[in-house]
């Protein structure tokens, strides 16, 4: 099963009173934390899994975690915690996510690491996983926007130079922000709150115009994000004194006049694909040099390096491999006849006659960066090469750490490679009410990095959302398309969530999600993909009504949209002869208005007019309603499309305003 917490660990959780012990017991067993205890609570019969015990002070106890652990979770006083991790405190590029959980676990405190140790977001998982309220002091959280620390972070990019601690406290104090985009993607601009700081000035984005054939949906937060704040974006004015510059470009120095704005920060994203090819042997240093020199030379930041591409004829050349290991950076290889079938500036016969390739780093560059997840095509760019073919030669007789020879040449992808591995989580978000979605479910609405759904059950999971999640809805219609966006940005790299209402698996979501992972040859492991139930419209409706579902039941959806009427009638004869309690979903809707008639004259053929019948619209939400009626007078009460109609079996009776179906106790 996956683990909503897996980017926070490995994960520490102490506790130093019973009361805290059994706050996070449950916690620790479902984020698979390493709950930390003293010694003295050491007992036998109790001895779990994932317990462990410290006879040391608790302040060496975690010296010795701290360099090991992603985040902590403390089960004491804020104050003590404060004075425990006070002299390990580094740099909050580097320090974990540390949050402190009152006793009661009423409330889940993000102490340090907010931003770039997570402690945010692992505070609001927490939160949603033990029902606490998520205590957020940042500045950023509290005006609904991203740490501009960390908006990059769902798309892979890299943070660059720059004063962000200036930044982030211009922000804070609602001063505005020049943005410059050059590269990457543009989807966080889209989900701003209305008032956002951020001034968007033209960074050449106009190359990214084939984000906006990706089908997606319509943006559920922002205002116009495009322009953000009116009238502030003269930086002729004094007014603004921070820009964010998003971009591939190596940050330019501060003296030039090309930077203008003192505080300038830098993401970038990984959009450039370093195509090499290299002589045999040719050692890592030679290989090290001729990237750096070309990325010095055109002014390009070694940051946004995607990955290296090459022919594959060089898979197993070891400073290739070294190298990718070294910095992280996957390797794309590619055929010879590939490889031949890109025009490129700088072919040569030499190389063809060595490789059966007349090109291989330009080559190799240019299709790697033209290799995109699928679902995120744009279109075409003819010009993606941005350096074409250089060669670095070690000089004659040089031998061991200067050995051999390289050819580097860079290609400047459209979307940026994030190096993460997607998940696809596809939520149940029960009948309406926040409370009767799980918390597992809730956790996973406040994980992920997007959101898909139908704007009424975005509406109603409004407040379990982060600010700078990607929240995008679509039209009751368009399934097929929500499915496909969802998959897009998953294969893509991002954890996407996909809500359905009810239960995702049921007359929802789920299914399709399948079906269109398959098409698109999902091999079952990436992206991830866990479904998350929730309570469904007939659990929702019974439970409003009483027990009627107490004995066998079934479901069956009168819509004929995608089952033909003739299988539908068939199932509803047999449910009445059966004599199944029987939940008809999407009973009728303005265009469909016979089948709900129909569905009566089958049932009245094999039981009694007088059969209790309840038809529960809305269950849970602000306009429920509910009817308590026969089979006989079915039709004379309204029924729609958020109405789920309960048909009796033959012992079903009415006590009250309840419905009972016997079990047979009595
Ligand atoms: N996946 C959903 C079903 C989606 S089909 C689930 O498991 O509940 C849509 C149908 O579900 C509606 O036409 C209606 O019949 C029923 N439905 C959904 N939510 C409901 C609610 N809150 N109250 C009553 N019926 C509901």
């Amino acid at each position: 099963m996956l683990n909503l917490f897996q980017d926070f660990c490995p994960l520490a959780a102490i506790a130093t009173t019973p009361t805290a012990i059994q706050t996070l017991e449950p916690f620790c067993q479902a984020s698979g934390a390493t709950l930390w205890l003293p010694s003295t609570h050491r007992n036998e019969e109790t001895e779990e899994e994932n317990r462990q015990f410290y006879s040391v002070s608790l302040k060496e106890q975690i010296a010795a975690l701290w360099p090991n652990q992603r985040a902590f979770i403390f089960g004491m006083a804020a104050g003590a915690v404060v004075r425990l991790i006070a002299p390990l405190l580094q740099d909050k590029a580097t320090d974990p996510a540390v949050v402190v959980l009152d006793p009661e676990g009423k409330f889940v405190v993000s102490l340090c690491g907010g931003h770039q140790g997570g402690g945010d977001r692992f505070a609001q998982l927490i939160a949603r996983q033990l029902d606490a309220t998520p205590v957020i002091t940042g500045a950023s959280a509290n005006l609904g926007l991203p740490g501009v620390d960390v908006l990059g972070v769902p798309f892979g990019w890299k943070k660059g130079a720059g004063d962000w601690t200036a930044v982030s406290a211009a922000i804070a104090s609602q001063k505005s922000v020049r943005v410059v985009q050059e590269a990457g993607s543009t989807l966080w601009q889209r989900h701003l709150p209305q008032n956002h700081p951020f001034v968007f000035e033209d960074g050449g984005m106009g190359r990214q115009d084939g984000e906006t054939g990706w089908g997606e949906g319509e943006n559920r937060r922002g205002g116009e994000p495009e322009r953000g704040r009116t009238g502030e974006g003269e930086t002729g004015g004094s007014k603004i004194d921070c820009q964010l510059s998003i971009t591939d470009s190596h940050c330019p120095p501060a003296h030039l006049p090309t930077c203008p704005i003192p505080n300038t920060v830098y993401w970038h994203p990984r959009v450039l694909w370093v195509g090499m090819g290299c002589e045999r042997g040719t050692s890592l240093e030679v290989m090290e040099t001729a990237i750096a020199r070309v990325f010095e030379q055109f002014q390009l930041a070694r940051e946004a390096i995607a990955g290296i591409a090459t022919i594959d004829l060089k898979a197993d050349e070891a400073g290739i491999l070294e190298l990718c290991r070294l910095y992280d950076l996957p390797l794309r290889t590619f055929r010879a006849e590939q490889l031949n079938s890109v025009e490129v500036p700088t072919p040569s016969e030499v190389v063809e006659r060595e490789v059966g390739s007349k090109s291989v780093a330009e080559a190799a560059a240019i299709l790697a960066s033209q290799t995109v997840p699928s679902g995120m095509e744009c279109e075409a760019v003819s010009h993606s090469l941005i350096v074409p073919k250089q060669i670095f030669r070690s000089p004659p007789g040089e031998a061991g750490d200067n050995k051999g020879a390289v050819t580097v040449a860079v290609a400047r992808c459209k979307i940026e490679y994030t190096a993460r591995t997607g998940q696809l989580l596809l939520v149940g978000t029960g009948p309406g009410a926040i409370e009767h979605i799980t918390p597992a479910a809730q956790t996973a609405i406040a994980s992920v990095d997007a959101i898909i759904g139908y704007s009424l059950y975005l509406d109603l999971v409004q407040p379990l959302c982060r600010p700078g999640q990607i929240i995008e809805s679509f039209p009751i219609t368009q399934e097929k398309q929500r499915v496909q966006r969802a998959i897009a940005l998953a294969q893509w790299g991002l954890s996407v969530a996909i809500l359905s209402s009810g239960d995702c698996g049921i007359y929802g979501m789920a299914g399709l999600a399948f079906e269109e992972l398959q098409a698109n040859h999902w091999d079952g492991e990436t992206p991830q993909v866990q479904v998350f139930p929730g309570v469904s419209a007939l659990q929702a409706a019974a439970s409003r009504v009483g027990a009627p579902l107490m004995h066998d039941f079934c479901a069956i959806s009168l819509s004929d949209l995608l089952t033909p009427w003739e299988v539908i009638e068939k199932r509803l004869e047999v449910a009445a002869v059966g004599d199944f309690v029987v939940a008809l979903y999407n009973p009728r809707s303005q265009k469909r208005t016979q089948q709900i008639a129909i569905a009566r004259e089958i049932f009245l053929k094999h039981r009694s007019r007088k059969t209790p019948v309840a038809i529960v619209r809305c269950a849970y939400r602000l306009d429920e309603h509910i009817i308590l009626t026969t089979l006989e007078h079915l039709l004379d009460s309204p029924i729609d499309m958020l109405s789920t109609v309960i048909l009796g079996n033959s012992n079903t009776y009415r006590y009250g305003n309840w419905l009972v179906t016997p079990r047979g106790y009595q």
